[in-house]
């Protein structure tokens, strides 16, 4: 019988790379928990409507990449291509913005899939941890994300990446950037598809990565120069929070973002050892979002950071996250009694908070041992039938090689003891 592969663009997490993942969304999560930040957890399908609407029917993230399908009921349905609509629409509908508590600062970590071509760094299905603080215009909640950022990845020993900084201006200035730009757009010799997407979202024009369409892209209009008062004034607060908290970033004019909803600020974290697919998160204000979505006006800023790419990143760096091995304790026993007796002591040791792991199988001591060396545990606990009978196990140091009978009874402490 053929057997069945993980599907084309995604992989699986498997030991013990897999602990690298739950360290990375351990290490971004920590630094929101710290700050005030709630869980959220929403449906890994919505609406498509809602996606549509959200991030923008001419983005690639909708038009080209998302799964899209209807059920046997007849709703149409996608599974989420991003989390920031889920999470605002989530909040909507809990009326969590009518509480007087704004801004509602939520973090949520999950599972995402676009139906992208696979490369490295760029999959089918992939995960991200995710911050947004809705229903607040406040430049210092723009500068508290980007540092909450930087400090996750600083908190994983990663050092280098960029933090790329933007304004993309408000429902006052764009449109008149918007329309500059794209009457220098139509000037220029632009394929069919790129003159499509002049017309429905010139700031994407930008975005574009083939050096023929960079050269002709020289001289276009600036969005700095056409940017109002009030957005140019909140940019700079923001520039100002940012650099007092030390964090260094660069200005980007380029930085556009393949979302439609954005406003005001925009970011995002680059890794330099990660060759084309080099965004490790990105985020930015999406003052209009909710209305679009049917809400009423609640001015919101967020970011999600990649996960997959965050683990690329710590390998092209270099870094041993020197996560412990699972297993403290490792027991092997010799013999159907000192089975019978291990088990239990291995059970007690679990229930007193150590990390312990049992010979299984029925290996002889030779296999047995193998197996508590491949657990990384620091001790391994040996018995037969004569130990039993004395009342002892043999305690071994796995680091030293030294052995020692302890009494059964004093088990649990000595291990304790030796952990400690
Ligand atoms: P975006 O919503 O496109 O700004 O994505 C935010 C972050 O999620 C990116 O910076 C990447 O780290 C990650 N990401 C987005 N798409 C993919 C993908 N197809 N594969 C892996 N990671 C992705």
């Amino acid at each position: 019988m053929a057997t069945f592969q993980a599907p084309k663009g995604t992989y699986d997490l498997i030991p013990p790379v897999s602990v690298k993942y739950l360290a990375v969304r351990e290490a971004i999560a920590a630094p929101l928990r710290n700050s005030g930040y709630g869980y959220i957890e929403t449906p890994g399908f919505e609406d498509v409507g809602l996606f549509a609407r959200g991030v923008g029917e001419s983005t690639d993230i909708v038009s080209k990449e998302m799964y899209a399908f209807e059920t046997k009921g007849g709703d149409q349905l996608a599974l989420r291509p991003e989390g920031t609509a889920s999470v605002l629409r989530a909040a909507l509908e809990a009326s969590l913005h009518k509480k007087g508590n704004l801004p509602v600062k939520l973090w949520y970590s999950g599972s995402y899939y676009r139906y992208e071509k696979p490369q490295k760094g760029r999959y089918r299905h992939f995960s991200q941890v995710g911050a947004e603080a809705i229903g607040a215009e406040d430049p210092a909640l723009d500068a508290e994300l980007i540092i909450l950022a930087d400090q996750a990845y600083r908190s994983l020993g990663l050092r280098n990446f960029r933090i790329l900084l933007n304004s993309l201006g408000d429902k006052e200035c764009r449109p008149v950037y918007r329309e500059a730009l794209q009457s220098f757009l139509s000037g220029l010799d632009l394929d069919e598809e790129t003159v499509r997407r002049a017309e429905i979202n010139p700031l994407r024009v930008l975005d574009d990565k083939r050096t023929d369409v960079q050269k002709q892209l020289v001289g276009a209009p600036a969005l700095r120069d056409y940017l109002c008062d009030a957005c140019k004034a909140y940019h700079e607060e923001v520039r100002t929070l940012v650099t007092a908290a030390g964090v260094a970033f660069e200005d980007d004019e380029k930085l556009v973002r393949g979302l439609d909803y954005y406003t005001r600020t925009t970011f995002e974290f680059v890794h330099d050892g990660l060759g084309s697919q080099s965004a490790v998160g990105g985020g930015g204000r999406y003052d209009g979002l909710s209305e679009m979505i049917g809400g009423p006006a609640l001015p919101s800023v967020g970011w999600a950071l990649g996960v997959d790419r965050t683990v690329l990143a710590l390998e092209a760096e270099g870094i041993d996250l020197g996560i412990p091995a699972a297993t403290s304790v490792f027991a092997v026993a010799l013999g159907e009694e000192a089975r019978r007796v291990l088990f239990g002591k291995v059970t007690e040791l679990r229930r007193a908070g150590v990390a312990a792991d049992f010979s299984y199988g029925g290996k002889g001591l030779k296999g047995s041992m193998k197996d508590a060396n491949r657990s990384g545990a620091r001790l391994t606990v040996v018995a037969g039938e004569r130990d039993l009978a004395e009342g002892v196990v043999q305690l071994k140091d796995m680091e030293s090689g030294e052995q020692a009978p302890v009494a059964l009874a004093d088990l649990v402490d000595a291990v304790r003891a030796r952990l400690a």
